[in-house]
């Protein structure tokens, strides 16, 4: 990424639960990086969820990345979307299998908005323990746009099993 140009703090979520998540998070990170407008600088650890509900299918792997980009917005979401098609495509007889990972813009400098493509910040992100914990392991105590504190948004989230894998350091 160039040195001089403009550039914005951002922060995604990554996640899936077929195949092998752990690759899939770090190959869609490494996609990332080679984007001339998209420099990874750091990437949390591997959390696993147990899924609720509809338990008869594996567990969730999350992690949360801190991107710097010279990217609007929309055009970031564009590159996610994406390397998220990129990776999810299973070969199959089907054109389109089911994806391997979910790349979700979380937070984009204090940007607040709304258009029909994007919300920011991700409008369910604050009821994610399995995205919550990865933010601050990464990014420690901040504030959200809007005012709220990322460790009052951890308290009130209810209770979900989310534990950190130690089977890897982290995603990046
Ligand atoms: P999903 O597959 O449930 O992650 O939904 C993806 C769709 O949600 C995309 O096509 C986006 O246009 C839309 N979307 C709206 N806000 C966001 C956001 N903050 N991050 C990712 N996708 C978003």
């Amino acid at each position: 990424m160039s040195a001089s140009a403009e550039s914005a703090l951002a922060w995604i979520g990554l996640g899936g639960n077929l195949g092998e998540p752990r690759s899939a998070i770090s190959n869609a990170l490494d996609q990332l990086n080679k984007d001339s407008g998209i420099d990874v600088e750091a990437a949390s650890s591997f959390y696993r969820t147990t899924p609720i509900g509809n338990t008869d299918q594996p567990d969730f792997i999350n992690s949360v990345a801190r991107l710097r980009t010279t990217y609007q917005p929309e055009a970031l979401l564009g590159k996610l979307l994406a390397v998220e098609a990129n990776l999810g495509r299973v070969r199959s007889e089907q054109q389109f299998g089911p994806r391997v990972v979910d790349l979700d813009l979380l937070l984009f400098d204090q940007v607040q908005m709304e258009t029909a493509r994007l919300t920011l910040p991700h409008p369910r992100m604050h009821l994610r323990r399995f995205v919550l914990e990865p933010l601050y392991e990464l990014g420690g105590e901040m504030t959200l746009p809007g005012g709220r504190d990322l460790s009052a948004c951890l308290e009130q989230v209810r209770d979900q099993s989310v534990v950190r894998d130690h089977s890897a350091e982290s995603a990046g």
